[in-house]
């Protein structure tokens, strides 16, 4: 079945513009190429928004239909912090994060990416606790759409947690079983967090040990990002595909491999729409074979 699916239907985009509303992302996406896009639903540096009006949510629909894209992601605001050792900031972050997935419901967004939390000044484990007791809060609100939410993978800059898998198996374990989950792996994350995914064979490998450690079932989206820096450095600087320290043949085996191939991809490279519609075609060619 899966084999049917041809190249110029898999899943690729970017995380486009939705400056003027979010239906903006959507034609950005088509304009390059894409068939899937990743947007942020509002300003994501400001804690307050205001729900969705009726007219937004109109355009969204028509610009879904005009351009055929699917299984749409959402970013979530970088302010959220579900793993906070602060109760202000625990409260604020969960109001929002609540907020966030009733415009994905209301957008019919596939998924909700977002970075787990950061420790802060307190333990590790704390911080994991605290983002599985702020998932379970949102149990009810989850059952009342179709929006998958989807842990990304951290460089684990600062005190981020989610920079190891054990840190996602981890959360996974305890709200699987009420909550719909996944990852969403970050190249560029993963690779500057210490997992060396420069060749096919480390590729094999680390998706060898996240299956083992996670679950590949669990294994939902990935950002398609090249590194500034180097493996293990835990500093986040995306660069273009084929311009920093992972290389194209990463690229290649992620579009080639049965286990990734069919996977949804969103580019977060820099300098912006003209460069996203050569790395789509880029991606497309290297699965191609
Ligand atoms: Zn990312
Ligand atoms: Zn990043």
């Amino acid at each position: 079945m899966k084999d049917s699916v041809s190249v110029n239907q898999l899943l690729i985009g970017a995380h486009t513009s939705a400056a003027g509303g979010p239906h903006h992302a959507l034609y950005e996406g088509q304009s390059i190429g894409a068939t899937t896009v990743q947007l942020f639903t509002v300003n994501q540096k400001r804690w307050e928004s205001k729900p969705l009006e009726a007219k937004t949510i109109d355009e969204w629909q028509e610009a879904l239909t005009k351009t055929g894209l699917k299984e749409i992601m959402s970013h979530d605001s970088y302010l959220i912090n579900l793993g906070t050792p602060n109760p202000e900031n625990l409260i604020k972050s969960r109001r929002a994060f609540e907020e966030e997935i009733k415009r994905c419901h209301a957008l019919s967004i596939s998924y909700l990416n977002f970075h787990p939390g950061a420790a802060l000044e307190a333990p590790i484990e704390n911080c994991l606790d605290k983002i599985v007791e702020s998932l379970l809060q949102v149990e009810d609100l989850v059952a009342k759409g179709s929006t998958k939410l989807l842990l990304e993978a951290t460089a684990g800059q600062g005190s981020a947690v989610g920079n190891k898998f054990e840190h996602l198996a981890y959360i996974i374990n305890k709200v699987e079983s009420r909550i719909p989950i996944g990852v969403c792996i970050d190249t560029c994350h993963i690779f500057v967090a210490g997992y060396d995914i420069t060749t096919a064979k480390t590729c094999d490998a680390m998706l060898k040990e996240f299956d083992k450690i996670v679950g590949l079932k669990y294994l939902s989206a990935f950002h398609i990002n090249d590194s500034v820096k180097g493996c293990g450095s835990r500093v986040d600087r995306h660069a273009t595909l084929g311009n920093g320290l992972i290389g194209l043949e990463c690229f290649k085996f992620l579009m080639q491999d049965a286990r990734t191939r069919y996977i949804p991809k969103y580019l977060e490279t820099p300098e912006g729409v003209e460069r996203w519609k050569v790395e789509i075609e880029m991606l497309r060619d290297f699965a191609k074979g």
